[in-house]
């Protein structure tokens, strides 16, 4: 979408962005991460099974609903794709039997390192070690040759601080770095290695139900879930061309789409899109907001991350953001 014109300031946006919806039909791509109803929900968007289908009823009732993977060249007016990140099982238990049931197709990105692994996403396991319920030590002291560093962990705020600082700084390592960080975690707070069933990722089963239904297309989404950018771009391919095999192998088709990691211009590089290109994809989504009009970018496709807004909520949201 940018790069046409460069007009100064919101009102000549959105004027540009309502004479471009006219001009061209655009597609609205969504992204969910969660349907399921959590009690505290800090850092994953998750929507509640009845808030998504109240959602899901108003953009039947609205926009023609398309597949991500089509081809969107015969859109005659505004369309809506939605799409899903990471792989949670939640999807397919909770997500899919509402999308069946009204008949509503989605595409989901799943990352093929945690398919039936005893654990959880990292960065929920994150949370679980440094904001637990544990007795914690006064300090975490993190030992790594460029990232080592100290923090105060006595009291609530201090560990919510250390929480933030890892989150970030695990965005910056390789999966390999970021695992020798989780064993001293765990060896810093007595949390154990159990996981919580409620952010289980799906299991090989729970992909093949998942690749089974009419509604469901899967896309790729890497093998660890590290931002693409702070690999080289050996790793990279083996991240993306690893986890489109991956699926492959287990769906016994061809895997033709894939969504960034984190998703914002600064977690992928232009060589990422060119290592996408020649995996052999034919869309990719990444994670800003913008409508997709013909002449965008099919390897940077922006999307739209939705909360667990109540039908009201959702309604004003989708009417703001086709002029934004
Ligand atoms: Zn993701």
């Amino acid at each position: 979408m940018s790069g046409v014109f460069q007009w100064p300031g919101t009102l000549a946006r959105v004027t540009r962005n309502i004479l471009f919806n006219l001009l061209d039909p655009p597609v609205l791509v969504l992204t969910y991460h969660r349907v399921t109803t959590l009690h505290s929900d800090s850092q994953s968007p998750a929507v509640t099974p009845q808030h998504f289908r109240e959602q899901l009823r108003f953009l039947k009732k609205r926009f023609p609903l398309v597949r991500f993977e089509d081809a969107w060249s015969n859109i005659k007016k505004p369309a809506v794709s939605i799409t899903f990140d990471d792989g949670y099982a939640d999807n397919v238990l909770e997500a899919l039997p509402v999308l069946e049931e009204m008949g509503v197709p989605a595409t989901f990105f799943v990352c093929t390192g945690t398919i039936g692994a005893e654990k959880e996403f990292w960065w929920d396991e994150l949370e679980r070690i440094v904001l637990g319920d544990w007795t914690f030590p006064g300090r975490f002291e993190l030992h790594d040759s460029t990232f080592g560093k100290t923090w105060p962990t006595g009291s609530a705020a201090e560990r919510h601080a250390l929480y933030e600082a890892l989150l970030l700084l695990m965005k910056e390592v390789d999966a390999l770095k970021r695992e020798h960080w989780f064993v001293q975690l765990r060896q810093w707070a007595p949390a154990g290695e159990e996981w919580r069933e409620f952010n289980r990722p799906m299991t090989a089963e729970e992909l093949l139900r998942l690749g089974r239904s009419k509604w469901a297309e899967v896309g790729a989404h890497t093998i660890t879930h590290t931002p693409l950018s702070s690999l080289s771009g050996e790793e990279q391919w083996k991240e993306i061309e690893g986890s489109k095999k991956c699926l492959e192998y287990f769906l016994g088709r061809n895997i033709t789409v894939f969504s960034y990691p984190f998703g914002e211009r600064c977690d992928y590089t232009q060589e990422t899109v060119a290592l996408c290109k020649k995996a052999g994809f034919t869309k990719v989504a990444a994670n800003f907001p913008g409508q997709t009009h013909r002449w965008t970018d099919f390897f940077q496709i922006p999307r739209l991350v939705v909360r667990n807004w109540p039908a009201e909520v959702f309604v004003k949201q989708m009417k703001r953001f086709w002029i934004v």
